[in-house]
């Protein structure tokens, strides 16, 4: 999905285009939390989720949904939220990450000490390990602050993670937000993608109060008092 691509450095942010109320304003995940929350989207939903729509007229890497599409995905997802289908897939997708192989410490040489110059001066390489450490480690020192003094780490995909909660918290936000894109909410406003607006008079209404109060028969009373005390008292 472009959606993926695009914000595969910085997190996705996506506002509701017409929110009837503040959930609907804006959602936001980090990439690492972003990314499963989509895929089960489409995991799930491929119809719905294939309809997002990608690219606009000036920017491409614009994507959102509709009101009427949004909310058919908050429906399915609540609805595949109480019917288990997403617990389902979460604990399938942790079962998968959980028998991914383990990727190897290159820092250390997957032996779980660092002996490079830099880990010796900061004293990695003779590190006194916790009690709990000890045990599953079967040394009492050395450490490697790449993999936790393991000599493994855990692989790349369980980065990202995924539970039912967001997957709730999503469909609120979609049931609300009448349709969405990554547009911040000022962006909309501006009208630079969305409907443009027209000029406002108010601006200039406002001026005119200005003008209105400064010139106004109070203003003149007040500027005739201020002639007079300054002609009575201090000018004479
Ligand atoms: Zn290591």
């Amino acid at each position: 999905m472009a959606a993926q691509s695009e914000n595969a450095a910085m997190g996705t942010d996506i506002y509701g285009k017409n929110p009837t109320d503040v959930v609907g304003e804006h959602f936001c995940r980090s990439v690492w939390g972003w990314r499963p929350l989509w895929d089960m989207c489409e995991d799930l939903f491929p119809e719905l989720a294939a309809r997002i729509e990608v690219g606009y007229a000036h920017h491409n890497d614009g994507y959102g949904l509709n009101a009427v599409d949004s909310e058919a995905l908050a429906d399915a997802l609540n609805e595949a939220v109480y019917g288990g289908r997403v617990a389902e897939w979460v604990a399938g997708r942790d079962e998968t990450l959980a028998n991914l192989p383990k990727e190897d410490c290159d820092i250390c040489g997957s032996t779980g000490i660092r002996s490079d110059d830099h880990a010796i001066q900061s004293g990695q390489h003779d590190k006194a390990l916790t009690p709990e450490q000890a045990v599953v480690l079967g040394r009492e020192f050395g450490w490697c602050n790449g993999c936790d003094g393991r000599g493994w780490m855990a692989p790349f995909e369980s980065w990202y993670s995924v539970t039912v909660d967001d997957a709730i918290e999503f469909a609120g936000f979609l049931r609300v937000c009448g349709g969405f894109d990554n547009r911040s909410a000022k962006e909309h406003k501006k009208g630079r993608w969305g409907r443009k607006r027209r000029p406002s008079l108010r601006k200039y209404w406002r001026y005119c109060k200005v003008w209105n109060a400064l010139t106004g028969p109070w203003a003149l009373l007040a500027y005739f008092t201020i002639y007079l005390y300054l002609e009575l008292f201090w000018l004479n």
